[in-house]
């Protein structure tokens, strides 16, 4: 239900500047903000040296590895922005009290495609269990032999999802299909999935202690950082799977890695990374990573990485772009956006950390 907004644009004159465009995804940005005249964009992330970028406009829209926290929130407000379209679904990036409490308005595209990220979260999953990287590299060297190539069925394995919302959801039907058994942790309950998947909900020792296979799928919160940590790998199983699409601040990297170097972690799938901001999404083939830890990530066989494509999907990016511009409309029309993170959905926002934040793990 769309409310009255206290804030209004003018579409005569209203100016909006898009930070970290991607070059893959302008075109979808043009195409759906078609009647809006004044859009620029640019290929800089927001951070607090160039918040001075959006002198001038009325709305800025970012990506997930902007930098909004509370002091480039309070720039922005100096620059004029009263209107901020997330077009991404995880907000960690932004501190949305402070920009609440100045009156600037946040929303988010929170359902643009939870199949995108789903189904690359799968993708993860078989190429590491079926050494598909392995096998390509190895057959364009003509070496067609299989032994380096053995892997398992996921038939009748054990799944566990941590975070069983819009995505952690999806991913249940798709196991299902795969004929897996499935665990769940979540704070919140679906019981559709539960009579009609067999998603068993656990709590998350449970489900450390019992799952062949791991994938993490919660917002990244206070309380979620670094959820997945030393701790619960110790009570992993040998060989276990870990698979990250959510935030690269949601699982210890440090004690992710020291698992895989001791043997007790199998397989690392992530298209997070915790530290990859300034570096995914960019071209550093000619440049030295410094990042130890990355570099350690990028050295192990039994990892494999991408550089948070798992929303690059031509639906995914239609779907944000329409979204980001939905918001626009619905502020120039004087309403609050559905999916307004400062008024429609500030309660929800509130009531879900409280929720998490008072979840035991
Ligand atoms: P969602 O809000 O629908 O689901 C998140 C789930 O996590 C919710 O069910 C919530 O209850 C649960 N949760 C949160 N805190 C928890 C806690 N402390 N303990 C247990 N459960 C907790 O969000 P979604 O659309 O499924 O997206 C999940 C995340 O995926 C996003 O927040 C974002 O960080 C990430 N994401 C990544 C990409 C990518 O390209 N890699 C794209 C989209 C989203």
């Amino acid at each position: 239900m769309k409310r009255k907004c206290q804030n209004f644009l003018n579409i005569e004159t209203v100016k909006t500047l898009f930070y970290s465009t991607k070059d893959f995804e302008q075109p979808f940005l043009e195409a759906a903000g078609g009647r809006h005249k004044d859009v620029s964009f640019i290929r800089e992330a927001l951070s607090i040296q160039t918040v001075n970028k959006a002198k001038g406009f009325d709305v800025i829209s970012i990506f997930a590895g902007d930098d909004a926290s509370s002091n480039v929130i309070a720039e922005l407000y100096q620059t004029g922005v009263r209107f901020i379209a997330i077009r991404a679904a995880g907000y960690d990036n932004v501190d949305i009290k402070k920009a609440r409490e100045l009156g600037i308005a946040v929303a988010n595209a929170p359902a643009y495609s939870p199949y995108a990220i789903a189904e690359h979260a799968v993708t993860l999953m078989l190429a590491l269990n079926r050494k598909i990287t392995t096998a390509d590299n190895q057959v364009h060297h003509q070496n067609f032999t299989v032994s380096n190539l053995v892997g398992f069925d996921l038939n009748r394995k054990i799944v566990g999802i941590i975070g069983v919302g819009k995505i952690g959801s999806i991913l249940v039907k798709i196991m299902h299909g795969f004929g897996c058994r499935l665990l769940g942790y979540d704070v919140r309950q679906n019981k559709e999935l539960n009579e009609e998947y067999k998603l068993e909900y656990v709590d998350l020792g449970a489900l450390c202690r019992e799952a062949d296979i791991i994938s993490i799928h919660t917002s990244l919160t206070p309380h979620t950082k670094y959820m997945l940590n030393s701790k619960l790998v110790n009570l992993m199983k040998q060989g276990v799977m870990i698979i990250n699409t959510s935030r690269g601040g949601c699982v210890n990297t440090a004690d992710i890695i020291a698992g895989l170097e001791n043997g007790h972690i199998g397989y690392y799938g992530a298209d997070v990374y915790e530290n990859e901001r300034g570096v995914f999404f960019y071209d550093y083939s000619d440049k030295e990573i410094r990042d130890p830890m990355l570099k350690k990530l990028l050295s192990l066989p039994n990892v494999l990485l991408t550089p948070h494509q798992a929303f690059a999907t031509q639906e995914a990016l239609f779907n944000i772009a329409e979204a980001t511009f939905d918001h626009i409309d619905c502020w120039e029309n004087g309403q609050d956006s559905e999916n307004e993170l400062t008024r429609a959905s500030y309660e929800i926002v509130l009531q879900h950390q409280q929720l998490c934040n008072t979840s035991k793990n």
